[in-house]
């Protein structure tokens, strides 16, 4: 042990700063850990795991009705928001307490406040200094919402979380993960939901078709969507909703906006500059391949470095640095092939390059699509459809992508996310036996090429 207090210092409780801590604190290190907020962080308080809860609850109207497909006569339903509202906050709180048992088990010490940086190797928490050999930064980051008139009486994504009753008419502006996780979840519950998106089709990046596919499937179930659009401003009305006149000139009403326009990194007054600690041109903290900033002994990880911001991202990237810091072993967190999954109603799972990315990067491609309706939909009679796509290198007969929009489309796409990291063939999808009957099957028995 050097003369500082502390090995490591880290500074936010969420996803990779915990796994940091309590990884590090195994190898013998002496660590602490400082949180301003709730123990686990976006995912665990206001992202992932209650927009998850959410999403569950949301489906069981329409579980509700193809029940009757299959002889069920379910009787009256109704919901209740403020009950699972109550139930979510319960679950989460049970949360907080693991991670705290967490960071106990682990001989972490854990101190609860806001920690600055006093130099680059000095942090203060609520007045107290403390020394350390390392500091790593993993704050993460907060909605972002963009000033316009009336931006003060719109909502973000950490207050829909908290919101006592649900919106009867929810406008939703964004195009990206939270803004369709959100529609789909806030629509299943039955608020009329529009969803507002500047661009041409929301969800910029993800398979074209797929994204098409959503789009089709959310207009059926009832989301109204506004491609295109600008709010010019929000005012309140008497009746207690808001009314928003759109750049086109346009009024409508609603009870609740909610702006999903992306995160920023959580850097304001961490005293960055005292350490020197830069950032990068998007705002984010700069780091090189093993997540060191511009400081030698300060260190950065999640989404404050506006990498690749998911979850599981931060904590292989904890890992990585775990291994950097305490196991004399450099390691790089290698951010390529990184499934994902977006809890949209239907959700998608999508692994490797979209079919214009596997263009765009030279590699002549041979597409594979199913387009069907799910086996219970017989039944159920309900209309919506899955989508299943691969995107299969000519040269090599690799399979570069992986892309499903369906039921389970995240838990199917988390095994095929193994073959391709290994690095999959067409050729060994094709040799692969399906289970029968799944959907998953469909993904190696496609045997003609679409293109
Ligand atoms: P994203 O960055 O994914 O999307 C932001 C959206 O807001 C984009 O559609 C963007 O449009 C739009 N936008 C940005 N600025 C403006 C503006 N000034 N006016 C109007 N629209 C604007 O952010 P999210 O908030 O949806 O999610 C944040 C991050 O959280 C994501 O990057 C994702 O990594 C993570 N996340 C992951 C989830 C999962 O894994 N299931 C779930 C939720 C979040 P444009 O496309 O034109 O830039």
């Amino acid at each position: 042990m050097s003369n500082y207090d502390y090995d490591l210092f880290v500074i936010g409780a969420g996803s990779g700063g915990v796994r940091a801590s309590r990884m590090a604190a195994r190898t013998g290190a002496k660590v602490a850990v400082a949180e301003a907020r709730h123990l686990g962080g976006t995912c665990v308080n206001v992202g992932c795991v209650p927009k998850k809860l959410m999403s569950y609850g949301s489906h069981y109207h329409e579980d509700f009705a193809d029940a009757a497909g299959f002889g069920w006569s379910v009787g009256t339903t109704s919901f209740d928001w403020p009950t699972l509202i109550a139930r979510k906050n319960t679950e989460i709180e049970r949360l907080n307490g693991i991670y705290g048992k967490l960071l106990n088990g682990a001989g972490v010490e854990l101190m609860l406040g806001r920690a600055t940086l006093v130099d680059a190797h000095t942090v203060a928490v609520a007045g107290k200094r403390h020394t350390a050999k390392t500091i790593l930064v993993a704050v993460g980051g907060a909605p972002w919402i963009p000033e316009f008139p009336g931006s003060e009486h719109v909502i973000n994504s950490d207050q829909f979380f908290f919101l006592k009753q649900m919106p009867r008419r929810t406008l939703v502006v964004g195009g990206g993960y939270i803004a369709v996780e959100l529609a789909g979840i806030l629509n299943g519950f039955g608020s009329e939901v529009t969803l507002s998106y500047r661009g041409e089709l929301f969800l910029r990046g993800f398979d074209l078709d797929i994204r098409k596919h959503l789009q089709s499937s959310m207009q059926q179930k009832g989301v109204a969507l506004k491609f295109e659009t600008n709010i010019a401003e929000v005012a309140p009305i008497d009746s207690g909703g808001y009314s928003v006149t759109w750049s086109n000139g346009q009024c409508t009403e609603h009870d609740q906006v909610l702006y999903a326009t992306g995160r920023r990194p959580l850097i304001q007054d961490l005293g960055l500059e005292n350490a020197g600690v830069e950032r990068n041109e998007s705002g984010a903290i700069r780091v090189d391949a093993f997540s060191k900033t511009t400081a030698d002994s300060v260190y950065a990880i999640g989404d404050v470095t506006d990498r690749v911001n998911l979850t599981p991202v931060a904590l292989h990237e904890a890992m990585c640095l775990v291994q950097t810091l305490f196991h004399d072993n450099p390691t790089k967190p290698v951010y390529e092939n990184v499934a994902s999954a977006v809890f949209s109603h239907p959700p998608i799972g999508t692994v490797g390059l979209s079919e214009s990315a596997a263009v765009d990067a030279g590699f002549t491609i041979k597409v594979y699509q199913s387009e069907f309706r799910p086996l219970k939909h017989t039944l159920s009679e309900n209309v919506e459809r899955t989508l299943m796509k691969l995107i299969v290198d000519k040269e090599s007969d690799r399979v570069l992508g992986v892309h499903m929009i369906g039921p389970e489309a995240g838990e199917i796409i988390q095994g095929f996310a193994v073959a391709i990291k290994c690095g999959a063939t067409k050729e060994q999808f094709d040799a692969t036996i399906g289970i029968h009957p799944t959907s998953a099957e469909e993904f190696v028995t496609m045997r003609e090429p679409r293109s």
